[in-house]
């Protein structure tokens, strides 16, 4: 949708090709839908706080059927929104599944279109381990959708998704396990926000379980793990990664080049192996989150439309995993900014946010800053704690522009924030 209408912005007749609602994983499957789920979790603990603070309250009950209508509504009008954002850009909508006949040729609903820019956007989708009764889990795609939310759950896996939904069926009151075969959550995160986040999620009554990975599942449904270990649940959603979407598009057949898991494989212009075929996202499977996709969008329509070559960059991409508490990081881990500067400088602050000082919960902010000694630039900063994502989208700014940790030291805090301990950590961690 971007690359289709900043393209149409610079003068480029534009033809889009979509099968399903508009908005793409994002909007139908994805970040929107799952935020609203977290936001309904987290009243939850909200809700228990509010006594604390004063409140009194009859017991609150939480109504699934309420949620996902009112969910679905919203995401029902975002992708008409969406829909007409092209049509009043000018972007000619076709509606079917699209096929690459040659490189200048795409072949929708029987109907054939000549171009001469051919752009794939077209994502991917989650997939299931290669396990005996895989068939009885799900995914993300349907746990938007459920009729019913089980009463006991199994969440499978150690990234975004396994953490987020985690989150959010423990909070609308689902027992939950979160099993990852790993022994540290959020492979290639920061080593100690996937510590201390697993032991946050375990604080919220998560039970976390670490080196367990589902062998087989058989009716009931019955999970038999890895280690002998067997167990029943409502519920199993496979949360193991994703794959691109570049089955059935007549790829191949057109030249383009993949990598051995699907993607296209595009160089920093985002161009396949044939000139005339570009592609963005998900299904080049570089940094897979949107807004990183829509600036390929943009760079490409640059490039391709207003003659200025502009390549992709991907330094310091910001990020959160919207689990309850959290995490949200920009820059470099700790682990990879050693390995590339040799030693570096750790500052790090842990708390409990005043907003928890009156109740019982014993929930603690996390805070870090990864310095590089030589130059003194703030290389990476993370955070595990309320709004963290919020909190990092701001951070990100002085981390991209390249300040330093006495540049952090002389911005004033904003008092009481969480946020200020990012400008007032004197003491080196290590
Ligand atoms: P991730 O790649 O983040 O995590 C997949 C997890 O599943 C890993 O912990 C992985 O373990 C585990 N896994 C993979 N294969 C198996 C297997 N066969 N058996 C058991 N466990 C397995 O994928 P997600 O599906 O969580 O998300 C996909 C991508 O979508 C993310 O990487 C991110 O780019 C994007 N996303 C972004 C979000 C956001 O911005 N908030 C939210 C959701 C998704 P291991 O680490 O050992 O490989």
């Amino acid at each position: 949708m971007r690359a289709a209408r900043t393209a149409a912005s610079y003068g480029a007749r534009v033809a889009i090709a979509e099968a399903g609602p508009f908005g793409g994983t994002c909007v139908n499957v994805g970040c929107i839908p799952k935020k609203l789920f977290a936001y309904a979790a987290q009243f939850r603990d909200a809700f228990r706080d509010a006594a604390d603070f004063g409140w009194r309250l009859a017991a609150p009950a939480f109504d699934w059927p309420t949620l996902r209508r009112n969910k679905d509504r919203e995401i029902a009008r975002l992708a008409g929104v969406y829909e007409r954002l092209l049509a009043e850009a000018g972007v000619f909508i076709v509606r079917g599944r699209a096929r690459l006949r040659d490189p200048h040729t795409v072949e929708v609903a029987g109907e054939r279109y000549r171009a001469r820019h051919i752009l794939v956007a077209t994502g991917s989708r989650p997939v299931k381990p290669p396990i005996p009764g895989a068939e009885l889990g799900i995914t993300s795609d349907d746990a938007f959708f459920l009729e019913r939310l089980p009463a006991r759950a199994l969440v499978v896996g150690g990234g975004y998704v396994a953490l987020e939904f985690a989150s959010i069926l423990n909070g609308l009151g689902v027992r939950t396990t979160l099993a990852y075969r790993g022994a540290r959550l959020l492979r290639g995160f920061d080593a100690e926000l996937g510590e201390r986040i697993a032991a946050e999620l375990a604080k919220k009554g998560i039970d976390v379980r670490l080196r367990a990975n589902p062998a087989r599942l058989d009716a009931g449904i019955e999970v038999a793990f890895e280690d002998g270990a067997r167990e029943r649940y409502d519920l199993v959603l496979f949360a193991t990664g994703r794959r691109p979407n570049t089955g059935g598009l007549g790829l191949e057949a057109a030249g383009v080049a993949l990598s051995a898991e699907g993607a296209v494989i595009v160089d920093r212009y985002s161009k396949s192996s044939v000139d005339s075929i570009h592609a963005i996202g998900d299904v080049t499977n570089r940094v897979n989150l949107t807004p990183v996709a829509t600036a390929e969008a943009m760079w490409l329509a640059r490039t391709l439309f207003r003659g200025e070559p502009t390549p992709v960059d991907h330094e310091n991409v910001p990020t959160a995993v919207f689990a309850d508490p959290n995490v949200a990081c920009v820059g470099l881990a700790e682990e990879a900014a050693r390995a590339r500067f040799g030693a570096v400088d750790v500052y790090t602050a842990s708390f409990r946010a005043l907003r928890h000082t009156l109740g019982a919960r014993d929930e603690r902010v996390f805070l870090k800053l990864v310095v590089e000694p030589r130059t003194q630039r703030v290389v990476g900063a993370h955070m595990i704690g309320p709004e963290a994502g919020e909190v990092i989208q701001g951070i990100a700014i002085a981390v991209k522009a390249g300040l330093t940790k006495a540049q952090f030291d002389a911005t004033i805090g904003i008092h009481p924030t969480v946020a200020e301990e990012f400008v007032t950590m004197r003491a080196k961690t290590r």
